[in-house]
């Protein structure tokens, strides 16, 4: 059996920031990295917009500003970002406050799907040169904390430490292991909206900060705004036993591609107490819309939304309606009829703040997509501001519900990386 001095699951941005941090001082450990893609560096292939102040992307039950910033500093100067420009900000600023809504001022860099792909070629061919071993197509089955061995579907591995990040979409995976394994958790937080896509003049915001935070009353706030070249995706949760259900996400390619003069984000609500679990409250309501839609998400028009009317295949086209949806195969319906009230009030409240501060957003040709839910995994009871969950285990991103963000999951695993340089 080969033996490790640290086994990292995951090649998404916790993972490999788990590994640069260990490589940074110590250079000659053993490190195996292994993801179960065949291609994969996780979440750096989605879009790849890096957000570099606190609190995007870190979960403050995990992170303190100041330590945050610390380690944002550290990503910063490894992965060098180009940061964008802002413009005019002061003015929307000045409006949201007005009513009540924050606009946060943030760093942000913008790479698009082809430009990640990059970045992940250059991370993985450094990581080889500095003797990392790199395995993908091979998952992580088991761990035994006893023998501190990893069973995988190819083979038993032996690991002094062993960094474990597999993601939103490890998220069973995770709770698995820690049931088998006795680690305390808690449930998380869930967040629950739509993405709305409109034609980028009805939201010019874009053109001088590409991706505004902007925070609403009642835990509700914008998120992965995409534009230049800009389209909305569906993903499949869940499976045939449990249930499949869809939720929308937003992708934008980098600047080298034609744009389509549309943009879309998400508007999200945080939901949390009084559930006894956000996870499986969430995915109910992923399957109600499934069921609504018939195993598709829902789109409706502004315009019909605000008849209280549905919207059918006839409302994409034509007259007002004058572009053509990113992601047609959706169902024409009416949301309504699937959100909670409660929910929906607050993210039909904010998209009405939204228009007062940025004046276009509600034609009535802008789509609302629905659902958009984000799982965060239940959080373990960690053992130490390192995010160890057992001797040597460290559990970290955004499926241990450490990050929810590209350069929080690499914090995540530098921090990780610090915990066991601390125990070596
Ligand atoms: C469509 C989309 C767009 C996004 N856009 C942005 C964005 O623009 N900016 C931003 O900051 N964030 C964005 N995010 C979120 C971002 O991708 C995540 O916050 C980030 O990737 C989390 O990093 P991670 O390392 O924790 O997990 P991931 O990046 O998900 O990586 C986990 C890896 O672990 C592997 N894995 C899972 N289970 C196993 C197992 N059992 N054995 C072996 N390997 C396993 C997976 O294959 C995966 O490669 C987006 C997410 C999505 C889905």
């Amino acid at each position: 059996m080969n033996k490790y001095d640290v086994l990292i699951v995951g090649t998404g941005p916790a993972g490999l920031g788990a590994a640069f941090g260990l490589l940074e001082k110590k250079p000659d450990l053993s490190i195996l990295v292994i993801d179960k893609n065949e291609v994969s560096s996780g979440g750096l292939r989605n879009d790849c917009k890096m957000n570099f102040s606190w609190p995007i992307g870190f979960p403050e039950v995990c992170w303190d500003a100041g330590t945050a910033e610390r380690y944002l500093r550290r990503v910063e100067d490894f992965l060098l970002p180009a940061i964008m420009e802002k413009k005019n900000v002061g003015v929307y600023f000045h409006r949201a406050e007005k009513l009540g809504v924050k606009l946060l001022e943030i760093r942000q860099s913008h790479l698009g799907t082809d430009g990640g792909l990059e970045l992940i070629k250059t991370l993985v061919a450094r990581l080889r040169a500095a003797g990392v071993e790199i395995s993908l197509g091979e998952k992580m089955l088991r761990y035994d904390a006893a023998g501190k061995t990893v069973v995988t579907d190819k083979r038993e591995v032996a690991c002094g430490n062993l960094v474990v990040a597999p993601g939103r979409g490890g998220f069973a995976f995770l709770q698995d292991l820690m049931n088998a394994s006795g680690i305390p958790y808690r449930d998380n937080v869930v967040d629950i909206g739509v993405r709305v896509e409109t034609k980028e003049e009805r939201y010019p915001i874009v053109r001088d900060y590409y991706d505004p935070k902007f925070l609403f009353p009642k835990k509700t706030r914008t998120f992965c705004t995409n534009s230049r070249s800009a389209y909305v995706v569906q993903e499949k949760y869940g499976d045939q036993a449990s249930g499949v259900w869809s939720s929308v996400n937003g992708h934008a390619w980098s600047s080298s591609r034609p744009e389509n003069g549309l943009t879309n984000f998400a508007i999200l609500k945080s939901v949390t107490a009084p559930l006894a679990s956000g996870q499986a409250y969430a995915r109910m309501l992923g399957m109600q819309a499934a069921l609504l839609g018939g195993g598709r998400p829902i789109m409706q028009r502004v315009g019909d939304f605000r008849l209280g009317k549905r919207s059918f295949a006839e409302s994409f086209s034509g007259d007002l309606y004058d572009f053509e949806p990113t992601l047609p195969s959706c169902t024409p319906g009416d949301i309504g009829l699937s959100a909670p009230a409660k929910i929906l009030n607050a993210l039909w409240n904010a998209m009405k703040l939204l228009d007062s501060i940025v004046p276009g957003l509600l034609h009535p040709s802008t789509i609302m997509y629905y659902p958009e839910i984000k799982l965060y995994a239940n959080r373990p009871a960690f053992l130490d501001g390192h995010f160890r969950a057992g001797e040597g285990l460290y559990l970290v991103g955004d499926g241990a519900g450490t990050s929810r963000g590209i350069t929080a999951a690499w914090a995540s695993g530098l921090r990780a990386a610090d915990g066991i340089l601390e125990s070596l």
